[in-house]
């Protein structure tokens, strides 16, 4: 049996995940295991400013510390207007507002409220944005595979919904009316930038690990 190492600690993703690539589970007799389960696993500072760079450093990283095949993403919005920022930084765009160590939520309710003070004064035809998520494959003899899903929606100017996290609240998805928040969560797989990337990974991962 393949292993696959997902890089990342959350577990919400790794539920997410295994769902995208379950057609692989069984195709390439693959078992699918979070970084979790590897307590040696260095726990990488996501140090460069793109997304795809801190998705290498993710996968290359726990690739070498397991000696299997990984996975990592990084994924964050990108606001036209402001020049594709937040970006990289999307988690943490409003510093420490909602404090270091404050819950998601908090933090996710600090960053949606800056954002729309920032973007204020911009009229709904310029508040263009889209969610980006890159994703790679690092393999143990150092070779790198990388691929990317997005999605395109505008920025609106009140935080609507329950569902989802981050900008979910405030990011209406293009060609609709509701606000990602609003959607069920297979109803954003589908579109989604996370969901994107990864089924654009399903080819590869065929290739690389069959
Ligand atoms: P990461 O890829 O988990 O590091 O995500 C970085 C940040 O981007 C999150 O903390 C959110 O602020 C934002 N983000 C990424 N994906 C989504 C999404 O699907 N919905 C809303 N916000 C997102």
């Amino acid at each position: 049996m393949t292993k696959l190492v997902l890089a990342t600690q959350n577990e919400h993703k790794v539920h997410e995940l295994r769902q995208i690539l379950a057609e692989l589970v069984d195709e390439l007799g693959l078992e699918i295991v979070g970084a979790s389960d590897f307590p040696d696993a260095p726990d990488v500072v996501e140090s460069e400013v793109t997304f795809v760079g801190n998705a290498r450093l993710k996968a290359v990283a726990v690739a070498q510390a397991t000696g299997l095949p990984s996975v990592a993403d990084d994924s964050g919005l990108a606001v036209d207007v402001l020049g594709g920022s937040p970006g990289v930084f999307s988690a943490r765009w409003s510093g420490t507002h909602a404090g270091p160590d404050a819950p998601r939520a908090a933090r996710d309710g600090a960053n949606v409220s800056l954002l729309l003070e920032q973007i204020g004064d911009v009229p709904d035809e310029h508040r263009s944005a889209s969610f980006v998520c890159a994703a790679v494959l690092a393999m143990p003899d150092g070779s790198i595979e990388s691929v990317e899903g997005r999605v395109l929606g505008s920025i609106s100017r009140e935080p609507v919904g329950e569902n989802g996290f981050g900008y979910d609240p405030i990011f209406v998805p293009e060609g609709d009316t509701r606000a990602m928040a609003e959607y069920t969560d297979v109803e954003k797989n589908e579109i989604s930038h996370r969901g994107r990337a990864f089924r654009a990974m399903i080819p590869v991962l065929r290739e690389r690990l069959s």
